[in-house]
């Protein structure tokens, strides 16, 4: 099995060696991340310049690491295209978690997506970050769980993995959809120019089955999500009471 990694927060990161590691035992891998942070870029692809594709400066033992000055999503558009016949991309492991509406501007999540758009199977894994840094060693075998039931299912499904400090079981789960509220908070550099933070937090607690409400409880969040966004009950309701065309 081939297995094509990437990340959102670059080559650099902790846990995309982790995850490259673990995936070993499951078939060939090959890393292939951006070479500075894409957290919270989204599905942004690069069209208006070149990409390259380069030697990482940094070794994975054993494995082919290449890192590409774009986003995520280019990583495994680029990666898929060099690396022929890839069989999965597994993207992660974020530091920090992508639970809920957080899933509409994670980089992580993007990639995955990305990989299914092309026909890949796709999974995206992330755990909060604390004080400390996460104990990857620790979540190991939660990982390789999680790695072995998703790797033997052959749909071209998209699931989202989020792994709490300290897990003590598996679920599946639906994604949380709260409301959130942004907060913009000013600040000022040392330069004495004006700068703002955005900051976002749930309003409401999250219902009993949903992603936040596992990695809350200790248990690791398995969300199966699909591509098409269509609302399918207001596109019913608006073909009845709203027909439009000639
Ligand atoms: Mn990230």
């Amino acid at each position: 099995m081939r297995i094509l990694i990437t990340n959102d927060d670059g080559i650099y990161s902790p846990g995309i060696a982790a995850l490259a590691q673990i995936a070993r035992k499951f078939g060939e891998v090959r890393v292939v991340a951006p070479d500075v942070e894409q957290s919270s870029m989204g599905h942004a692809v690069t069209h208006s310049r070149p990409l390259s594709y380069k030697k990482s400066p940094i070794e994975f033992p054993g494995i082919e690491a290449y890192r590409v000055n774009g986003t995520p999503a280019d990583c495994v558009a680029l990666g898929t295209h060099l690396w022929s016949k890839t069989d999965v991309v597994l993207s992660g492991i974020n530091m920090g978690p992508n639970l809920g509406n957080s899933m509409w501007h994670s980089g992580t999540l993007a990639a995955a997506k990305q990989a299914v758009l092309l026909g890949i199977r796709g999974i995206a894994l992330s755990t909060p970050v604390g004080k400390t840094e996460p104990d990857f060693h620790a979540l190991e075998p939660f990982v390789e769980k999680v790695l072995s039931s998703l790797l033997e299912e052959t749909s071209l499904a998209l699931y989202n993995v989020n792994f709490p400090e300290h897990p003590t079981d598996i679920t599946w789960t639906r994604q949380s959809v709260r409301l959130y509220d942004g907060t913009v908070i000013p600040g000022t550099d040392p330069l004495g120019r004006k700068h703002y933070w955005f900051t976002v937090t749930p309003l409401e607690p999250a219902d009993e089955g949903t992603d936040r409400w596992a990695v809350e409880n200790d248990l690791v969040s398995i969300t199966p999500l699909r591509l098409d966004l269509t609302n399918e009950a207001e596109l019913k309701k608006m073909i009845q009471t709203q027909p439009v065309g000639l």
